[in-house]
């Protein structure tokens, strides 16, 4: 039983954090009431991860889809946004909304610190030496393209091999594809064993070539596969060849630090680490960026604008031309403050336990082909089931209140690696469950239909 006393001390450490981040509505949020002890921090001697507490912090869990509780299988698409979050966006649009870095007034002054701070937490979050190294984009994608068009115009040369992998997501091959049909450079892919493990010989022959570029996933949307890439840039490195790191599937679940990795460029989105849609990152090395033409004019990324000649702003805001997406940047903020408190190690000690429990049991049932099998792998798993019609699958999972993803996960060269068009795919977040993956099991071996039975 809770004491008068536990009470009170529990109300003001609500109070501080309601006046610390959100301002607004109660607070009532997993790190808050996990009980006495430190807040587990990103170290080594994780503590738990307190998965019940969790989730109440997502209102959006306690949904029922078909008259069952939704189980979100689906984070690798995107991730559900916690209480915080969506306050810290409600926050904004209610008490500060305006224009940042131009006006002379106090909404515009508070609005741009938000926005700078949310620059300021993305940047030690991912253990970048400054936030003038964090470009706000879109996404993911928008990153990607930003820096095809803008340092690969700069660099790439008829005839240039740019290095991608067959496990990159479609926004990590098509711009490439772009800008090689702009420039006349040539792509060279890295291919996979059975189990979704890069050759690293081949990649080793292909650095040889002296590329302009590499542009690689750290965790494969399909495979799960952790690639090695503190590995790959300092062998790209010894060539004297930069690295662009697709992270948008590992940020929202390992602790990554770019400064460690090394990473030329290192991009990902928000939406994916429980942060708004249309917010994304392009971390770059400083004298990347400063080298780097911009990609886009307009507003904000200039100094100084004549007729005959422009003088661009400084890095960051020379490649954030026009306004910015100034709430989601500071949802992400949030976003980034919430992940910080749970503790990435204890997120992904949480989805590694989670990811092994249930590719064992998948694997156990007859005729389950589980597509990506590598010794290191992050909670995506994705899965074909024998002489069984997927989509009728796919549709008896989402009467169950089952949300995953069923198709060729914009990846196709990888699915088609392994002789596939299309897989059902599940994906964690640090909100799941044992539960749900036996929930979800049971769903499958329910309605796996064998023309054979016996056979099985
Ligand atoms: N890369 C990877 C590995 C992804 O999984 C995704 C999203 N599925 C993207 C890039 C693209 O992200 P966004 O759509 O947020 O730009």
């Amino acid at each position: 039983m809770t004491t008068h006393v536990e009470n009170c001390l529990a109300q003001w450490v609500n109070q501080l954090y309601r006046s610390a981040f959100i301002s607004g509505e109660s607070a009532d949020f997993y790190y808050l009431n996990r009980g006495p002890g430190p807040i587990p921090g990103e170290t080594p001697g994780v503590s738990p991860l307190n998965v019940e507490a969790v989730r109440k912090d997502f209102p959006i869990l306690s949904r029922k889809i078909n008259g069952k509780p939704l189980i979100w299988f689906d984070n690798a698409a995107t991730s559900q946004k916690p209480e915080p979050v969506i306050e810290a966006l409600a926050h904004y649009y209610r008490e500060y909304n305006s224009n940042v870095h131009r006006g002379s007034h106090t909404l515009a002054n508070e609005a741009t610190d938000a926005y700078e701070k949310a620059r300021e937490k993305v940047c030690q979050f991912i253990g970048a030496s400054s936030p003038d190294l964090i470009v706000f984009t879109r996404g993911t994608t928008e990153a990607i393209n930003l820096v095809a068009q803008s340092y690969g115009r700069m660099v790439l040369r008829r005839g240039d091999p740019i290095i991608i992998t067959v496990m990159e997501h479609h926004s990590n091959i098509v711009p490439w594809q772009l800008i090689s049909e702009q420039t006349g450079a040539v792509l060279n892919v890295v291919p996979v064993d059975d189990n979704g493990v890069l050759d690293l010989d081949v990649y080793q022959k292909l650095l040889a070539e002296r590329p302009g570029l590499v542009a690689l996933t750290h965790v494969s949307n399909v495979l799960g596969t952790v690639n090695p890439v503190r590995l790959m840039i300092q062998m790209a490195h010894d060539y004297g060849v930069r690295v662009l790191v697709d992270g948008a599937q590992a940020v929202p679940h390992l602790p990554v630090d770019v400064s460690e990795l090394d990473a030329d460029f290192y991009v990902f989105s928000g939406h994916k680490m429980y942060g708004p849609t249309g917010i994304g990152v392009l971390y770059a090395k400083r004298e990347l960026l400063e080298a780097m033409p911009p990609w886009q004019g307009g507003g904000n990324m200039i100094r100084d604008v004549h007729f005959d000649r422009t003088v661009y702003n400084r890095i960051p805001h020379k490649f954030e031309a026009g306004t910015g997406n100034i709430a989601d940047a500071v949802g992400l903020g949030a976003a980034v403050d919430y992940l910080r408190r749970i503790g990435m190690a204890a997120v992904s000690q949480h989805e590694q336990q989670l990811t092994a429990y249930a590719m064992e049991a998948l694997a156990a049932i007859p005729g389950v082909r589980i597509i990506g099998t590598a010794p290191h792998k992050a909670g995506v798993i994705a899965f074909t089931v024998a002489d069984c019609s997927l989509e009728r699958l796919a549709g008896r999972l989402n009467d169950a209140g089952i949300a995953f993803r069923f198709g060729h996960h914009c990846a196709q060269p990888v699915l088609r690696r392994f002789g596939l068009e299309e897989s059902l795919r599940i994906s964690f977040g640090l909100y799941n469950t044992r539960q749900e993956v036996d929930r979800f099991i049971e769903v499958l071996q329910q309605n796996i239909d064998r023309p054979f039975p016996w056979f099985y």
